[in-house]
């Protein structure tokens, strides 16, 4: 028995843009995930790209924001468009707040 992402998915733009959060609220803008992954409680590759890519800023920012958060989704946050959704990122990615993979030998 393998892992299984337990996000939920962007699927598509709401018509009341209200509708993007909460998170999962919506069926018609969010999908449950059941891609298989290799450590628990990990997201899936697919989720992760569908909400970097998401067109709620709310979102983003959320993401940009979430504890343990992915190196490499900090980092592709970074260059967001909007500027609230790339500072959060900066932030995060220089107080370490990905879930320990950025304390080797970074911190001064
Ligand atoms: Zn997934």
């Amino acid at each position: 028995m393998g892992a299984r992402c337990r996000s939920f998915r962007f699927l598509q733009a709401p018509d009341d843009p209200d509708d993007y959060l909460p998170v999962g609220r919506s069926h018609k803008v969010w999908g449950l995930c059941s891609n298989r992954v290799v450590r628990k409680g990990e997201r899936c590759q697919e989720c992760q790209d569908a909400l970097i890519t998401c067109p709620s800023v709310p979102v983003r920012l959320a993401l940009a924001r979430e504890v343990g958060q992915d190196l490499t989704v900090l980092e592709a946050l970074t260059t967001d468009n909007d500027m609230a959704v790339a500072a959060a990122a900066s932030k995060a990615l220089r107080n370490g707040d990905s879930g320990g993979l950025f304390d080797v030998g970074v911190r001064p």
